[in-house]
């Protein structure tokens, strides 16, 4: 049996009709760049998370590109993150001018390790990037004390965790900014790129649409140096269509990790935790085995999709070498990078994939 680690097009299969109609409405509208789909989407993406403003991106690093850019934040700044993440979080930080700083990580969610970060501020310290990863919000309350006590901007990095919640409260809507990403294999994934920030603060706001539009505004007269970060109509009208499904598809998800949760329980798999006081929408499902590479060898030779996210924690990145980190440094993240494994969790998952997933890989441990 082939179980792939995603399969989008079990799922176009039961929208392709409305992508169609949606995407043939813009074309024949030929308002391909903004317009009516994108002002339509960043409203619904900013009610859908408890946020005044919503700001269409071309994607996710853009998204964040563009938070780091409207806060002004450069040169000379230090921005702490969480080096157990995917690259853009902090090739945004570095894109944008300013230093890196990383937080090791909780063992248990993969999050940042709010314990730490107070350490880390200096008199440089401007922002505070957590990452929501795998779609568990981060410990958000002790963040966002050591940003209020020192004047900190919260910069989200949501791109995996679009309407999480954290003790009620929806991911990215916390902070000082929340960005998403649309990315295809994210929950709610565009037919290409496409990316959203969303925030409360109306000057915020005004600065991000004048930064997306290259720093310009009126039109043509620059008082800022922005770039192209706008999001395609396309893009919006199809993320319309799936947006209404988003809360199922996410469903979904979460019944598939309570079938895994089962199948692996008393074994040696470690199974994902998730707080309490938080829902997740299990952008990925990564388990922590032993002998991670063995396995992940077996289940591929097995046609068994997984991934590693992700094998080299930013901070041993070459291109990073300058930042002065070596092995060692970030114990927690290194570790992870060795053990997690990301299985098949997708929507249409059935069950008979799901126990072929279970048992490949227990009997390969046994
Ligand atoms: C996907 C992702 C991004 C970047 O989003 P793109 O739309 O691919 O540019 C940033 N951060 C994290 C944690 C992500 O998973």
């Amino acid at each position: 049996m082939e179980v792939p680690l995603l399969d989008l097009r079990a799922q176009y299969a039961t929208i392709k009709d409305e992508i169609l109609a949606a995407v043939s409405e813009v074309l024949e509208s030929q308002r391909c760049i903004g317009g009516p789909k994108v002002a339509e989407l960043e409203e619904k993406v900013a009610a859908l998370s408890n946020c005044k403003y919503g700001v269409g991106a071309s994607s996710g690093t853009d998204a964040i590109l563009n938070s780091l850019m409207s806060l002004e934040i450069g040169a000379g700044d230090e921005v702490i993150t969480t080096p157990f993440t995917f690259f853009a979080t902090v090739g945004c930080i570095a894109r944008a001018g300013a230093k890196p700083i990383f937080v090791d990580i909780d063992p248990r969610t993969f999050n940042i390790n709010p314990k730490l970060i107070e350490s880390f501020v200096t008199e440089k310290t401007k922002a505070i990037m957590p990452v929501h990863l795998f779609g568990q919000v981060a410990d958000m309350d002790p963040i966002m004390e050591v940003a209020d006590k020192f004047d900190l901007a919260v910069v989200e990095d949501a791109a995996q965790s679009i309407s999480s919640t954290y003790k009620g409260r929806k991911a990215g809507s916390i902070g000082t900014v929340g960005c998403f990403s649309f990315f295809p294999s994210k929950n709610l994934g565009g037919i290409g790129d496409g990316g959203m920030t969303i925030t409360n603060d109306e000057l915020l706001y005004e600065r991000l649409l004048i930064m997306r539009d290259h720093g310009s505004k009126p039109k043509y007269y620059n008082n800022y140096i922005g770039g192209n970060f706008r999001l395609d109509s396309i893009q919006a009208a199809a993320l319309l269509v799936k947006l209404p499904h988003l809360e199922e598809w996410s469903e979904a998800r979460r019944r598939n990790a309570a079938y895994y949760d089962r199948g692996f329980a008393g074994t040696v798999v470690q199974t994902p935790y998730i707080r309490p006081d938080c829902t997740t929408i299990y952008n990925q499902y990564c388990i922590r085995v032993p002998r991670r590479d063995e396995v992940l060898r077996h289940l591929r030779a097995n046609n068994i999709g997984c991934e590693v996210y992700y094998p080299v924690p930013v901070h041993l990145q070459k291109c990073f070498v300058s930042l002065g980190y070596s092995k060692g440094d970030l114990p927690e993240a290194e570790k992870a990078a060795s053990e997690v494994l990301a299985l098949p969790i997708y929507p249409e998952l059935t069950d008979e994939m799901k126990d072929h997933v279970v048992s490949t890989i227990l009997s390969f441990l046994r």
